[in-house]
């Protein structure tokens, strides 16, 4: 990333990005005068003051600031500021920050810091003020919110960080329950022969922004919570994001057996025993944690069926504190929840089955004076079938009183997938709605288009980026310069894959040669394709394979070559999906497609960020309908590359003919072989007939004039319909709002 021309006094930016709500500090600005109190010492903490609130992670002047203070170690140590500063005495820092002319850079990054903390007239004053002191509390399994802190997967997990960090833009009294995971997800490593090998790292509790949360009682808070066989206990760990507290429960306590002790040490690690007693911590041991910490919930939002537990233990309290019989309690909870459902795939709905649940939920049934039999119905789509296992996501519809998908698609799928749970309703009137997912503007786009944007924008652009028309001024950015912009984006990218390819194959013991070759992959004048996502089936990471030969000549073509890029894990039990990623990365044996299709290992928010910023096409191309709404696309729409994908998830809302390019027309054969057929075709069709034609029509400044128009197409179309801003605001508005406050509301009520 460039920095800002002058390192000791950078303008804060038109967009008064660094202000959260109020424009400036009353304080006396920053000057050498104000230099001389700094003690080596206090700069010190003041580093750490920043370091533990992940806000500097999605504001580039204060992570440029780190990266400054030593650049190789900041990438070597995951971008992970503490683990940076744990290497410096306040002395040396003193001694670096003299050198690079830091001071000031350092006290206005504290200083908007704690203006951000401090805000007031923030967008939820004015829209969400019944929230007031009884905040949203939102739990989800995962929090994907930077690369250093790796408690997340994919997806679900970056949606997670995202909507909290929006959340706390905006203002809204949200706090956050989720797990804190030892071990993380894994990294990922291919061998030489394209085989994927898992490794887990063990995360040093030091090097993370994590304090103990303190209860009303003065101690860190742990819970327990009874089972059949024993009992589970934890203990909660608060993180800072924003404004938002973000509460991480962690199994690894005494007085836990040595297999609980590891419960929460890994994301979607286990078998569904784990499976259940990690999501029990989750659910249940959230909602005490949330009660010790002396918290008072107004809603409770559920990311995703892994807590739904969390209704159960609710239920309990209001029965417990305000002498509910069970079906009162039962009202009053669901009124005040709101469940978010995320997929179509059945698999990704767990269920349990009678034997685990009595096991687990014996003793919260008992407290709860219902029948196991009873408690097994609220889990079955036909309570009195006693056959079918306990599904979580049942659960979750049965006990909020508003639920929704994440796309208007998804919104379909699901109300057609649920519909028995309301057999007296037509489909139509199944009382699921959807909110389509966004992403969090600020941490994902790049450095260069937030300046391109901060010149043509609208003074405070950054506070209203949910907003259409801010986004329309991208029509009067030069086509050049936007051109451009993107070309340097593209270089970034190429260099980063580079050198993490030649990383790759020294580690697996290649050749000098092997190493050289992939330093000079890829070409930043070829049209560029990236492909990167989980590995799951569905998402058909091989659809542009189907066809070899047609591809290796798109790849060869003289004039018009193409190249792509791939990235993604695949789930450590998924042997089709590790099948695949062994399908491509072996493609670089076939001298056809050598250095022009490229595998980069471990994925994460790091890699991913890298391709969403450099690539010129993003595509996707899932069986549809099986994407929930995908989101690394709207990431991709920010930075100015365009999307090529299947009109499925958010794209099916998304595309209109003028900004990107779809495959096929959404088309489904009852065969599914018959849709991947289709859909090859398609796909080859679309980048022969469109995309590669309309990527190479240069003018004669050799600037692809059709294909830039796309590009402003897309940035004014999509931007602010998808950002997280825009996601948030219609959860607080039609979901958080009317569940505080008991009202119904027209789209999600029952
Ligand atoms: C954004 C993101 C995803 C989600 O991508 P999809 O297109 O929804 O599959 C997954 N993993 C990481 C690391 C991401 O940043």
């Amino acid at each position: 990333m460039s920095q800002p021309e002058d390192p000791r006094a950078p303008t804060p930016s038109p967009s008064g990005r660094l202000a959260a709500g109020k424009q400036d500090a009353s304080g006396p600005p920053p000057g050498p005068l104000r230099l001389i109190e700094l003690s080596p010492q206090n700069l010190y903490d003041k580093c750490q003051a920043l370091a533990r609130n992940l806000w500097w992670s999605w504001h580039p002047e204060v992570t440029n600031l780190f990266r400054e203070l030593d650049p190789v170690r900041f990438r070597q140590l995951d971008h992970n500021p503490i683990a940076l500063l744990a290497e410096f005495t306040p002395e040396r820092l003193e001694a670096r920050a003299a050198e690079l002319v830091l001071y000031s850079r350092i006290n206005q990054a504290y200083r908007r810091l704690k203006e951000y903390l401090a805000a007031e007239n923030t967008w939820s004053d004015v829209h969400a003020g019944v929230l007031g002191s009884k905040p949203v509390v939102y739990f989800s399994a995962e929090f994907g919110i930077h690369e250093s802190v790796p408690i997340y997967s994919g997806g679900l997990g970056v949606l997670s960080g995202d909507h909290i960090k929006s959340a706390s833009g905006l203002g809204i009294p949200l706090v956050a329950v989720g797990l804190f995971y030892k071990q993380g997800y894994f990294k990922q490593q291919l061998d030489i022969d394209g085989y994927q090998h898992e490794e887990y790292l063990q995360s040093r509790v030091e090097a993370l922004p994590l304090e103990p949360a303190i209860g009303t009682d003065g101690q860190q808070v742990q819970v327990a919570i009874d089972t059949r066989s024993g009992q589970i206990r934890a203990k909660v760990w608060k993180m800072a994001v924003g404004r938002v507290s973000l509460y991480l429960l962690d199994s690894d306590v005494d007085g836990n057996t040595p297999e609980d002790r590891e419960l929460t040490s890994r994301l979607y690690g286990g078998d569904t025993r784990v499976r259940i007693r990690q999501e029990l911590v989750l659910g249940v041991g959230g909602v005490r944690a949330i009660r010790a910490l002396g918290i008072v919930p107004g809603v409770y939002h559920l990311n995703e069926g892994h807590s739904v537990f969390a209704t159960l233990e609710a239920v309990r309290g209001r029965m417990d504190r305000d002498g509910f019989s069970f079906d009162d309690a039962v009202r009053e909870v669901a009124r005040q929840t709101v469940f978010t459902t995320h997929t179509p795939v059945p698999a990704g709905h767990d269920r349990f089955d009678s034997g685990q649940i009595e096991e687990h939920l014996g003793p919260m049934r008992d407290a709860l004076g219902i029948s196991h039999d009873h408690l097994m119905g609220l889990g079955r789509v036909d309570p009195s079938n006693h056959g079918e296992p306990f599904c979580m996501t049942v659960l979750g519809l049965k006990l909020s009183r508003r639920a929704n998908a994440v796309s208007a698609l998804h919104g379909h799928v699901s109300r057609k997938m649920w519909k028995d749970l309301w057999g007296w309703r037509v489909e139509e009137e199944v009382p699921i709605g959807h909110i389509t997912n966004g992403v969090h503007v600020p941490s994902w786009l790049s450095w260069q288009m937030l300046q391109l944007y901060d010149r043509i924008f609208p003074a405070n652009w950054f506070r209203r980026m949910g907003e259409p028309d801010v986004w329309q001024k991208i029509h009067e950015c030069d086509p050049g310069e936007l051109w451009e912009t993107h070309y340097a984006l593209k270089n970034l990218l190429l260099q980063f894959v580079r050198r993490r390819l030649a990383r790759q194959c020294k580690r697996r013991g290649e050749s000098d040669e092997a190493v050289e070759a992939a330093r000079s992959v890829l070409d930043p004048n070829v049209l560029t394709i990236g492909f990167a996502r989980r590995f799951a089936t569905y998402k058909r990471a091989d659809l542009v394979l189907g066809d070899l030969d047609k591809l290796s000549k798109l790849i060869c073509d003289a004039d018009r070559p193409i190249q792509v890029i791939f990235a993604g894990k695949a789930h450590p039990a998924d042997d089709p999906g590790k099948g695949l990623i062994r399908k491509i990365a072996n493609l670089r044996h076939d001298p056809r497609l050598a250095g022009r299709i490229v595998f980069v290992e471990d994925y994460d928010i790091n890699v991913c960020r890298h391709l969403i910023q450099g690539v010129d096409v993003w595509l996707n191309n899932p069986r549809r309908p099986l994407e929930a709404s995908g989101t690394s696309g709207q990431k991709v729409v920010l930075n100015g590359g365009l999307n090529c994908s299947i009109p499925d998830g958010w794209w099916a809302e998304a595309f209109d003919g003028r900004n990107g390019f779809a495959i096929g027309r959404g088309e489904i054969h009852a065969n599914p072989e018959i849709t991947d057929a289709r859909d090859s075709a398609a796909l080859y069709d679309v980048l022969q007939n469109e995309v590669i034609p309309l990527f190479y029509e240069r003018d004669a400044d050799g600037l692809p004039q059709t294909w830039i128009k796309m590009m402003k197409n897309s940035i004014s179309s999509l931007a602010w319909r998808f950002s997280s801003h825009r996601m948030v605001m219609d959860y607080a508005r039609s979901c958080y709002v009317p569940a505080a406050g008991g009202l119904s509301c027209d789209m999600h009520s029952r």
